[in-house]
């Protein structure tokens, strides 16, 4: 093991600690946003043909505005911040950016498209102290879809490998436009093995909903969830939401956009994503735990075939705080758990401080005390 490699895995343990708390404080209220995405340049350097989130002119936002967006995303007590784009390595002043999420005690993510990583760019994303870096992988060889192929990418993973302190996720991708389904596993199996997460996403149509899969595909999609474990979030997540979709099927669940996940343009404005955006569309600066009142309880029209990974997480958090045992028992159902002894280590801990009831776990003070020690533990009382 390289000493970059036992750093970012040292650092991954209080990571995890970090994002454990940050799921706690979101269970314990709801008056906050758990995941804010902004965009600091709307232009990116690639041009992926199912893509609707990018142009090839717009100006960078100005530092100084950007900083002020995170200021205020922070006054709403926000969990995370992903900064998404088009490309934000455009952006020339990304480190400052990320520097300031940080300053904020706020957990800090990049989406790139990885392409303009050098071992300096990467370092200097250390130095900032970025968290976790998001990059997708569409194909094993460029085409006229998608230009975020293995082939162009795998140097820029090696040098991740070598130089990143934070956690790298890589994501494959299955559905229309996308010509070998094959290549999804190949690309997840590749970053396995160079120890990074291997995630794997729907392409959607242009609102953000879902475009059913095939036989072959659904085929892939098994064969890539079981690579490999991530967080208790995110295995969660592939049982349920992404289960039904992936077999044409719609998730029963109540979108907070608006209020638990905010999607900030580059013009500041919020929307309830980024494939719906127009809605609400009130300027950050004007946002208020009133709007963010109001959206949880907004019903979404787009909700049953969402395929926003990110959304149905921050609504999986809420799922638990709501209705603990039916969520529990909904994401973690027995026949694919093998009972309490197959859950996630997270999960029991969870199901220890919310027990379903046909469990026989301990109720009543136990129960409260142990809750009264965790939060304590996590900083929350
Ligand atoms: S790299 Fe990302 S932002 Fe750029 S065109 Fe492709 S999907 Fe869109
Ligand atoms: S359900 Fe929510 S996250 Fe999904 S497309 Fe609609 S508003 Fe966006």
């Amino acid at each position: 093991m390289t000493r970059v490699s036992l750093i970012r895995k040292l650092r991954s343990s209080a990571r995890c600690m970090r994002r454990a708390r940050m799921v706690a404080r979101a269970l314990k209220s709801r008056d906050h946003p758990i995941l804010a995405q902004i965009v600091p340049v709307r232009r990116c350097n690639l041009a992926c043909a199912y893509c609707n989130e990018f142009d090839n002119f717009s100006k960078p936002v100005p530092t100084a505005e950007m900083l002020h967006r995170i200021d205020l995303l922070a006054a709403l007590g926000t969990g995370t911040i992903t900064i998404s784009g088009g490309e934000p390595l455009l952006h020339p002043d990304l480190d400052e950016i990320i520097r300031r999420i940080r300053s904020h005690g706020i957990i800090a993510t990049l989406i790139s498209n990885a392409y303009l990583l050098t071992p300096e760019r990467i370092q200097r994303l250390n130095r900032a102290g970025l968290e976790y870096l998001q990059v997708s992988i569409d194909n094993l060889t460029p085409d006229e879809v998608s230009k975020k192929s293995l082939k162009a990418l795998d140097l820029k993973l090696r040098w991740l490998e070598e130089y990143a302190e934070f956690d790298v996720i890589i994501n494959s991708v299955l559905g229309s436009g996308i010509r070998n389904p094959e290549d999804a596993l190949v690309i997840a199996r590749r970053a396995r093995a160079l120890g990074f997460a291997a995630g794997v996403g729907i392409i959607h149509d242009r609102q953000g909903q879902l475009i059913p899969l095939d036989e072959q595909q659904r085929a892939v999609h098994e064969q890539i969830l079981e690579l490999g474990k991530g967080s208790f979030l995110t295995s969660a997540y592939y049982k349920h939401f992404q289960n039904n979709l992936v077999r044409g099927l719609p998730n029963d669940w109540q979108c907070r956009a608006g209020s638990r996940f905010l999607y900030i343009c580059e013009d500041g404005l919020v929307h309830w994503c980024s494939q719906q955006r127009g809605y609400p569309g009130i300027p950050l600066e004007r946002y208020t735990r009133e709007d963010i009142a109001r959206e949880y309880n907004t019903k979404k029209p787009c909700a049953p075939y969402c395929t926003i990974t990110c959304v149905h997480q921050t609504g999986m958090i809420d799922l638990v705080r709501e209705r603990p045992r039916e969520a529990l028992a909904g994401f973690f159902p027995p026949e694919q758990t093998k009972g309490v002894a197959g859950l996630p280590a997270a999960i029991k801990v969870l199901t220890w401080l919310f027990p379903p009831e046909t469990r026989g776990l301990p109720t009543g003070m136990a129960r409260r005390l142990f809750r009264a020690a965790a939060m304590k533990f996590l900083g929350l009382d």
